[in-house]
């Protein structure tokens, strides 16, 4: 196979030599892939130091034939994360963008709508956007992308229609909400508030869309919703979820987040160990 360009974000970093690098991207044209970067830690050379965790390049990539790792043979940087330098909690929930899109994804499936969709959500946290709508606007479009959207305008249960306004069951599950009868038989459910109810619906109508309507109470219930939703299709909780509250309420109150020492925060995944 012969090399080829991509553009890539950074997802994972890990050393592999004193010179190299065996780093995770989120590719346009080949998914999520692994490849070792040869040289990559010296400070000049084909990767001119843009391998960076959140970082978007484009990369010269030859795919793996067999057994062997991809190998990555340059990298030009197209866009730094820079945010994390003023605002830890736009670190973090980036942070929470990348682990996602590495659980959600495999290698070698390529999904150049979700690579959109990462780019637009890291761009957006990287300026001013608020940091909780960029979360469900990624978590849902994520969602729909990779075949798990779920289900609002029926019951998910037996397709009946739901009542029109009020709180209402959402069956993890089941993958959506449940009419009064079929609630009570699921294991795995929430109830969702009016105010919560009607933002979810906004959200999945608005695409792509920033601007959908989101209550102050709905915010950290919708989020929890998602959190929970992830939780359960992942089979674990995210780590970077313990972070949450640090925007969350920020954003609610409409405050400046508490300072947080960068020495306490999360660690990227990049260096997580268990996940290596
Ligand atoms: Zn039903």
């Amino acid at each position: 196979m012969a090399i080829t360009e991509t553009r890539a974000i950074v997802l994972r970093l890990i050393e592999f030599s004193e010179t190299s690098l065996v780093v995770t991207l989120l590719t346009r044209d080949f998914g999520k892939l692994t490849g070792l970067a040869k040289g990559a830690r010296r400070p000049k050379g084909p990767f001119e130091a843009a391998l960076d965790l959140l970082n978007v390049c484009h990369v010269l990539v030859l795919p793996k034939s067999g057994e062997s790792l991809a190998l990555l043979t340059g990298a030009k940087l197209e866009r730094r994360f820079r945010a994390g330098q003023r605002d830890l909690a736009r670190l973090y929930a980036a942070y929470y963008v990348v682990e996602l899109l590495l659980e959600l994804t495999d290698e070698g499936d390529p999904q150049p709508e979700l690579f959109a969709l990462a780019e637009q959500t890291l761009h957006d946290l990287d300026g001013n956007s608020d940091i909780t709508r960029c979360l469900i606007r990624f978590q849902l479009q994520a969602l729909r992308i990779l075949g798990h959207v779920p289900r609002l305008e029926s019951c998910v249960g037996c397709g009946s229609a739901l009542p029109a306004e009020g709180s209402v069951s959402f069956g993890f599950l089941a993958g959506g909400l449940l009419c009064p009868r079929c609630a009570p038989g699921e294991r795995q459910r929430v109830r969702l508030s009016s105010k919560a109810r009607q933002s979810l619906q906004s959200a999945v109508a608005a695409g792509d869309r920033l601007d959908f309507e989101l209550a102050v109470p709905a915010r950290g219930e919708l989020h929890g919703l998602l959190a929970q939703y992830v939780t359960h299709l992942i089979g674990r909780r995210p780590k970077l979820l313990a972070w949450a509250n640090v925007w969350l309420r920020r954003e609610a109150a409409g405050s400046k987040v508490p300072h947080v020492d960068a020495e306490q925060g999360p660690q990227p995944p990049a260096t997580d160990s268990d996940q290596a």
